[in-house]
């Protein structure tokens, strides 16, 4: 039995882990979730899932969940209380699903408690790739990908010797604004943005599907995950969203990763790793699906996805750069404040003022991520 901490339990992908942990009560027991406000799903998921305690990200939140409690569960708040359970004995596996920045402080945390990361945060590996990396290794943790590319890919390479890969091919869908022209981009609604053709997830991470920034986060993730330069990763719209990734090895063989769009399917090899179990649930049906396509990503119309491959290439610093701004100017669109076209604008001004410090310390990206943050919102 495996005892698991859900961070980021009454989001997409926290909902989807308790019900994957729901199908197999015989392997995992929920001993932690949190949540950032939405206390009211969270008080259903305690209900049901009987945590040993819980995390409220908000002051105020957590008081009133205390109250409503009454001593029936262990409530604690704030950041220190997320890097409080994942230290705990009574946690064997930390799924991370925090949104942004955010992720990076617990799952360092965890690492350095030898936990088994099941990592959906993307946003970890982009600002602190290089750090996370040398802490899992000085620590000997896994760490498995929930992202369907990379999850994809680790399918893929399966039984594979890793000096055999050529490269990798990420799949994007290409989101919602696929085929609208570029002169269009300044009038698109929120509402349009949110709209994402494939895939049902949080609000950051559809507006980064838009942007095609999510596609450049996943490169960034992909390289430090497998350890492959950057230009030996592909990115390929692929609509249809059934191919969640591949990769090519030396012999020029492909192996490609299918299944319908369900984030449990990924959550589920995360979490039996290597294993791998049934799973009920639609099929892919071939002569149902007739076709798929693909074609090369459009990096002039979707800016972002270009920005990402720079900010790898500066390395040190920079992705954390990208990261934040991005962070932040998604926030403003979200907000109505700036036009769907002004977010790569900002995050290329956070970029050409940043002076990259290279083989940065937890503090330096810190700092960075801080820093990236009041330049945006200074020119908000
Ligand atoms: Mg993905």
């Amino acid at each position: 039995m495996k005892n698991i901490a859900i961070l980021g339990a009454t989001g997409s992908i926290g909902q989807n882990s308790l019900a994957v942990i729901k199908s197999l009560p015989q392997r995992f027991r929920v001993t932690y979730l949190t949540a950032n406000k939405n206390i009211d799903l969270l008080q259903k998921q305690i209900a049901e899932f009987k945590p040993k305690g819980v995390v409220v990200l908000d002051s105020c939140n957590a008081s009133v969940l205390k109250k409503l409690l009454n001593g029936t569960v262990e409530v604690l708040a704030g950041e220190e209380g997320l890097e409080e359970i994942v230290r705990r004995d009574d946690v064997d596996i930390v799924i991370s699903s925090l949104v942004g920045f955010a992720g990076l402080k617990p799952t360092i945390e965890a690492i350095k408690h030898r936990k088994t990361i099941a990592l959906a945060n993307k946003e970890t590996l982009v600002v602190a790739g290089e750090l996370i990396t040398a802490l899992l290794k000085e620590y000997d943790v896994s760490l498995i990908p929930i992202d369907s590319e990379h999850s994809a890919i680790l399918q893929c390479l399966a039984g594979e010797d890793r000096s055999h890969v050529a490269k990798l091919i990420l799949t994007a869908s290409g989101g919602p604004f696929l085929t609208t022209p570029k002169e269009s981009f300044a009038s698109l609604s929120v509402e349009h943005a949110l709209a994402h053709p494939n895939w049902k997830m949080g609000n950051k991470i559809t507006i980064d599907s838009a942007t095609l920034m999510n596609k450049g986060l996943e490169v960034i993730e992909a390289h430090w995950l497998f350890g492959l330069p950057p230009e030996k990763i592909d990115v390929v719209i692929h609509p249809q969203s059934i191919i969640h990734s591949m990769v090519e090895f030396i012999d020029g063989s492909v192996k490609a990763q299918l299944g319908l769009p369900d984030m449990k399917i990924p959550i589920q090899y995360a979490l039996t790793y290597p294993d791998r179990l049934p799973m009920n649930g639609r099929r892919v049906n071939f002569p149902k699906l007739q076709s798929m396509t693909f074609f090369e990503p459009d990096k002039e119309k979707f800016r972002c996805l270009q920005l990402a491959f720079d900010a790898l290439a500066l390395g040190g610093t920079a992705p954390a750069v990208l990261n934040a701004a991005n962070e932040v100017a998604v926030g403003a669109f979200l907000e109505k404040k700036i036009s769907f076209e002004k977010i790569p604008l900002f995050i290329e001004k956070a970029l050409s003022q940043h002076t990259v410090r290279h083989a940065p310390e937890l503090a330096h990206i810190i700092e960075t991520d801080k820093l990236t943050r009041n330049f945006v919102g200074a020119l908000l």
